[in-house]
């Protein structure tokens, strides 16, 4: 039995669920104070399963890890300042199933921290109602890791997720990034990269902060030296001459181009029972019996309105 808790960081956008599950997997166990130097409610609470201890970290929700230039929201720092530390052990990243393409972007950037993660398939009961049904075996294989669909609101899932929790602790194991940048970004990532890791401790995450940094996110800047800035700012005016577009731009195209493939691959929609007005009205007169007598009528009484 090991004393030491293993700290797992709740990541997911904002009404995606998050807070209930913490409640759900910590109950009364829970300790509320600030985060350091700001007054966000920092919430951590502690579960045990099996003979383990679990830390879990409710971090704020965002809808993505990088923070722009002339963005200063407090919760996106917040949340990328915790994953760059390395204080997680591992990431339980929870997403909307009934909001997938919108959640998965976040996911994206969270397959560049190089962290152990599991993906919990929250709202299944919302994607349902609506039709949606998410191959959870399919996303699985697409992202790289494990994901666990789960009803948040109802504990539905919460033993799955549990046991799959503890199964990677017990044997770690980091997704891989599952698609690519540009090649000469990818290139650019690498170099910036290696320079973090020569400047930072040992637990940072230098991949993410070198993808952070080309983004221009000043968090990410932040952990360079002035002389590494300007070179970075350099490279990244080099890397916009080639590409023809704006490095940030890129980035996010080629996520949402991962996320449509992704989306295709794993999610089949129903169409909805629902028939509305429209509907109605077309099968009525389109009725083979009822249509012909139905368009008679209303053309003889346009006559008469007219007429009299
Ligand atoms: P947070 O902003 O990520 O902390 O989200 P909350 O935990 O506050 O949840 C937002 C809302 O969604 C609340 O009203 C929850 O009761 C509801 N909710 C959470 N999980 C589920 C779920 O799996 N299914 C349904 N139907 N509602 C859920
Ligand atoms: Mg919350």
């Amino acid at each position: 039995m090991s004393s030491q808790p293993f700290t797992i960081g709740l990541v997911g956008n904002p009404n995606c669920g998050k807070t209930t599950l913490f409640n759900a997997l910590t109950g009364s166990r829970q300790r509320v104070g600030n985060w350091p130097g700001v007054t966000v409610e920092k919430k951590t609470g502690l579960f045990q399963h099996g003979n383990q201890h679990y830390e879990l970290v409710d971090l704020p929700g965002t809808y993505s890890l990088h923070v722009g230039a002339d963005d200063t929201s407090l919760d996106e720092q917040i949340a990328q300042t915790f994953i760059f530390s390395g204080q997680a052990d591992l990431i339980l990243n929870i997403i909307d199933a009934s909001n997938l393409e919108r959640n998965l972007y976040l996911t994206t950037q969270l397959l560049d921290a190089s962290l152990p993660m599991v993906v919990a398939l929250n709202m299944t009961d919302v994607a349902h109602q609506n039709g949606v049904h998410i191959d959870p075996y399919e996303l699985s294989r697409q992202l790289g890791c494990p994901v666990v669909p789960i009803i948040a609101s109802k504990s539905d899932g919460l033993g799955v997720l549990l046991d799959v929790i503890s199964n990677l602790q017990a044997k770690p194991r980091c997704p891989m990034r599952p698609f690519q940048y540009q090649a000469p970004v990818e290139r650019a990532i690498e170099r910036m990269a290696s320079v973090a890791a020569s400047r930072s401790h040992h637990h940072f995450n230098h991949h993410l902060l070198a993808v952070a940094a080309l983004e221009q996110d000043a968090g990410a800047l932040g952990f360079f030296s002035a002389q590494e800035k300007a070179d970075i700012l350099n490279t990244v005016q080099d890397l916009e001459a080639d590409l023809g577009e704006a490095l940030d731009q890129s980035l996010v195209n080629s996520r949402y181009h991962w996320i449509d493939g992704v989306v295709l691959g794993s999610v089949t929609r129903q169409a909805t029972q629902r028939i509305n007005l429209s509907d109605w009205l077309d099968r009525l007169f389109l009725n083979r019996v009822l249509g012909m007598p139905l368009f008679l009528g209303v053309m003889y009484l346009m006559f008469m309105l007219s007429m009299n």
